[in-house]
């Protein structure tokens, strides 16, 4: 049965001290435009996990920044069988254009995944009325969307993932999903080149991601309370640490930290040693096993730095079956390694039992790091990047997808051209960890860039924007191709 995650309003004054005030009206005028049009009408996000990788991350921020602005915004997590999550998990890889479990997208697969959308659909039976708008994230809740226009809703189809050129296997998956897809009121991508071929180009909306400056993920800390969690969670023990780590959760409720991480490793991080840090789900087009053997072949010893791949438990991620298989791959290569090497490699699962615990061990990993890489060789956006520019970190990551509207290349961040050049990688990182002054301009330049264009407040207004312009415009005469963004 779907269910609802309850997100608590949040208000968005706070934003005051962050934007200039011109950014912040126009931020206070698109909400009152916004209450005005929607009245009493409902705005539903449908997804199919809660916990766990980019799509959460985004959602619960503009859920809970609409909600604090007045708005009848909610999320609606749908269910699944493992065998819906294989075939999804196959439609998502082949969006990136990869091959995944090279099972097949036939008609025994759309049998699967008709026969759980059936289902997520009798359990929203009236619930979603005539006139809300249905926002559905993703390939998973997707075949949904010809029901949903049946009943009368406003439907926004959001894909978060895509490839700059697409192949096959791409196309493949399109061919899967666009029969469900005919009928959506707008398509939303990440990125103007992640946009479907034959898709009508009038329906056709780019939104970049954005982050939470005040979640927990991303919230200032001071470096004694990074170096008080890092100990807490046993990533960086401490003889001296005194007393327990805490930290305030977003309704503003103190927590203190009660987990810890299991890592993988020889010995564990002294304080002193500079870490590189890749924070991703444990998943190949990730490219674990090349950052770690990009490290270790190519970050000489002599610079002392550490590499460490934090991902969160494979346990907890509902809706991705590989993530187990990825982390045994990863603990192989590094058992791989010659022992010097395997020494400085550190594979670290965090606990996600608690996501905003989670997330403060993530924050504080991140801001710790001395330089942060997203070696991923397909990407959707990629929140990571975001994530460590605002917390003004150098980033080394691959010229893909969405890090490319984020990192302007040694302006912001170093972009690798090749994603499965190790040598390229491993030289740039080594290249910031001995040029620290050059890091530092680096990291102050991608924080500012981050406040400029990837803050919550800016997506929640260009998904405003959108709704505002399909519930005054009838759809035959809708303006043609806009980028709200
Ligand atoms: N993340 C997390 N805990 C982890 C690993 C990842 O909270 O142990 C978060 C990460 O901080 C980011 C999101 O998951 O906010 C991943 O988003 P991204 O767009 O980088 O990749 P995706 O997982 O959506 O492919």
């Amino acid at each position: 049965m779907p269910h609802d995650i309850e997100i608590s309003p949040m208000r968005a004054d706070r934003f005051r001290s962050l934007l200039p005030p011109d950014r912040f009206a126009e931020f206070e005028r698109g909400t009152q435009e916004a209450r005005d049009l929607l009245g009493d009408r409902v705005v539903w996000n449908v997804n199919s996990t809660a916990r766990g990788g980019g799509v959460v991350e985004l959602l619960r921020p503009l859920v809970a920044y609409a909600r604090g602005a007045g708005l009848d915004v909610r999320w609606v997590v749908m269910d699944g069988t493992p065998e819906f999550f294989t075939v999804t998990k196959r439609i998502h890889n082949r969006l990136h254009g990869a091959p995944g479990d090279g099972g097949p997208l036939d008609e025994g697969a759309r049998r699967v995944y008709e026969q759980v959308l059936t289902e997520n659909l009798i359990g929203l039976e009236g619930r979603i009325h005539a006139g809300d708008v249905v926002i559905l994230h993703d390939p998973q809740p997707a075949g949904m969307l010809p029901a949903l226009k049946a009943a009368g809703a406003v439907v926004i189809w959001r894909c978060h993932v895509g490839l700059d050129q697409p192949n096959d296997l791409a196309r493949e998956a399109w061919a899967f999903l666009r029969p469900y897809l005919a009928e959506a009121d707008a398509y939303v991508f990440s990125r103007e080149a992640f946009a479907w071929e034959g898709l009508d180009s009038d329906r056709i909306v780019v939104i970049h991601p954005t982050i939470d400056a005040f979640a927990p993920k991303n919230v200032d800390l001071d470096r004694q309370t990074v170096a008080a969690i890092l100990a807490a969670c046993g990533v960086i023990p401490r003889a001296d640490a005194v007393g327990p780590a805490g930290f305030r959760r977003q309704d503003g409720t103190p927590r203190r930290i009660e987990r810890r991480a299991r890592i993988v490793e020889d010995r564990s991080l002294r304080p002193e040693d500079p870490v590189v840090l890749q924070v991703s789900r444990w998943d190949a087009l990730k490219d674990p096993i090349g950052v770690i053997r990009g490290f270790a072949e190519h970050v000489p010893l002599e610079l002392g730095a550490h590499l460490a791949y934090a991902g969160p438990s494979v346990e907890a991620v509902a809706d991705d079956p590989e993530g187990r298989a990825v982390l045994e791959q990863s603990i192989a290569a590094r058992q791989d390694l010659p022992e010097e090497r395997r020494k400085r490699v550190h594979l670290i699962t965090l606990p996600m039992d608690d996501p905003e615990e989670n997330a403060i061990m993530v924050n504080a990993l991140q801001r710790h790091a001395a330089v942060i890489v997203q070696k991923s060789i397909s990407e959707g956006f990629g929140l990571t990047v975001a994530e460590a520019m605002w917390k003004a970190r150098p980033v080394v990551a691959s010229r893909i997808g969405g890090i490319q509207e984020q990192i302007v290349h040694d302006e912001s961040g170093v972009l690798l051209d090749d994603p499965r050049d190790l040598a390229a990688y491993g030289a740039a990182v080594a290249e910031l960890l001995a040029d620290r002054e050059r890091a530092e301009r680096l990291g102050r330049a991608a924080r500012e860039r981050v406040r400029d264009r990837f803050l919550s407040v800016r997506s929640l207004l260009d998904y405003l924007a959108l709704v505002q312009r399909l519930l005054t415009t009838p759809s035959s005469s809708r303006a043609s191709r806009s980028a709200v963004a």
